[in-house]
């Protein structure tokens, strides 16, 4: 439907170190212009995944530069939060969308929200709605990432994955043991498997064991705690006694694997620690434990630091995973920019974005518009202290 307004989208270069996504590729660019949407492409946006500004260009993208797109961009689709010098730059009325954790950030949210800006984070979607799936970015960067770890597991291991039968005598295959099997743990087992590996899963929430098994996985339940099913299809944080109860009992499953993949994760909380040093310590020299958890206040396994691969003193290599999905760029893209996509689509009426916090969908992802942070738990988080003006950002 053509009403004389086009809207203008802008692709924005990612800044974040080791950063080779883009939030869109140019198979995506002929989609929008149907849908009176322009795209920008700042210069090298794509180079990290790939993709050329030519490539851009013969899609129909005006390929500019990034004082450009600050002048005239109506939308900025990004894939993590633009680089915070980047934020004076933004101007009232611009909408940024992009993963921009603003439940781990709520100030970067609320400076954009004082600038005027309109915040929109996939992060916030309503992941169980049906009709938000084709938008669901967390999912689709945890199957990329859960993929990758078998793949750095594989690379720091020293045995091979499959049962191999030569002449030169027989392998046995790796057993593979993945702790939380959401997303990125049931894509881990599926890729374990293929690479031949016996693999088990565990889980908190007993729904999953049927996920694990039809993957041709055992699922590891253990005698000592119970489910701890939250909402909305998540874990709840264990109490005290059931996390040690759970790691003594997990401590024996791990001695006995070779590779142990973790992802285990709680909203909002610290990740669970679930390989205790003694567990590490109980393992055989060469096994490898990669931590898809891992972060600055503590991961899934002892000793496990972001970005670092650690080898103990009894030869257990550690890998602290980091942002895995953006190390396969290239798929991480194209299934991020399908998201993006249907985002931007889902958001925009007649050229232009339909902010409605009334729609399900938008309660979650849009976290400030008009000048205020609109989403209830954002603000939460903001809440002013005495003397404070508010979440607003409009302090007079
Ligand atoms: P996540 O990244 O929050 O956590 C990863 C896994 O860790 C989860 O399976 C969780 O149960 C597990 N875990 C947490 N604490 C644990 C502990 N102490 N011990 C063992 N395991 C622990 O999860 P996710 O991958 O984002 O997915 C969470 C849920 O959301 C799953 O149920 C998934 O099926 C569901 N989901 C549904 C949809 C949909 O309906 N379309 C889309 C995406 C995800």
């Amino acid at each position: 439907m053509e009403t004389g307004r086009r809207m203008k989208a802008a692709v924005v270069k990612e800044t974040s170190p080791g950063e080779r996504r883009v939030a869109l590729v140019p198979d995506a660019v002929a989609k929008l212009q149907q849908a009176g949407i322009d795209v920008l492409v700042e210069s090298g946006a794509g180079d990290g995944a790939w993709l050329s500004d030519a490539a851009y260009a013969d899609a129909g993208a005006s390929i500019v530069s990034a004082a450009e797109i600050h002048r005239a961009a109506d939308v900025i689709l990004t894939v993590t939060r633009p680089h915070p010098d980047a934020v004076g730059e933004l101007r009232a009325g611009q909408a940024v969308v992009g993963m921009l954790s603003p439940l781990a950030d709520p100030e970067y949210a609320a400076a954009l929200a004082a600038r005027g800006v309109t915040v929109i984070s996939l992060d916030g979607l309503p992941r169980t709605l049906s009709r938000a799936q084709p938008m669901d970015a967390l999912t689709s960067q945890s199957n990329v990432a859960g993929y990758k770890a078998v793949l750095v597991a594989a690379g720091e291991f020293g045995r091979f994955f499959p049962l191999l039968i030569t002449a030169a005598g027989t392998a046995r295959p790796a057993k593979v043991l993945v702790l939380g099997t959401g997303v990125a743990g049931l894509q881990a087992i599926g890729t374990a498997r293929r690479l031949g590996a016996v693999v088990s899963g565990y889980d908190i929430r007993p729904s999953s064991k049927d996920e694990v098994t039809s993957l041709g996985a055992t699922f590891l339940e253990l005698a000592s705690v119970g489910s701890a099913a939250g909402e909305g299809g998540y874990a709840r944080e264990l109490t005290a006694e059931e996390r040690q109860a759970q790691q003594e009992e997990l401590t024996s499953h791990i001695a006995r694997q070779d590779v142990v993949i973790t992802t285990a994760q709680v909203p909002g909380r610290k990740p669970p620690l679930l390989v205790t040093e003694d567990a590490i310590k109980a393992m055989a020299p060469g096994s490898v434990i990669v931590d898809m958890a891992a972060s600055t206040l503590g991961g899934n396994a002892t000793g496990s630091v972001p970005g670092q691969v650690t080898v103990t003193g009894n030869g257990v290599t550690i890998v602290g995973a980091e942002n895995l999905a953006a190390t396969v760029p290239t798929a991480a893209s194209n299934a991020y920019s399908r998201n993006i996509t249907a985002m931007l689509l889902h958001l925009t009426r007649d050229g232009a974005l339909a902010i409605d916090t009334g729609d399900e969908i938008q309660a979650g992802v849009v976290i400030a518009h008009d000048g205020r942070i609109v989403h209830e738990g954002v603000a939460s988080l903001l809440q002013p202290v005495e003397g404070d003006p508010g979440v607003d950002g409009t302090a007079d």
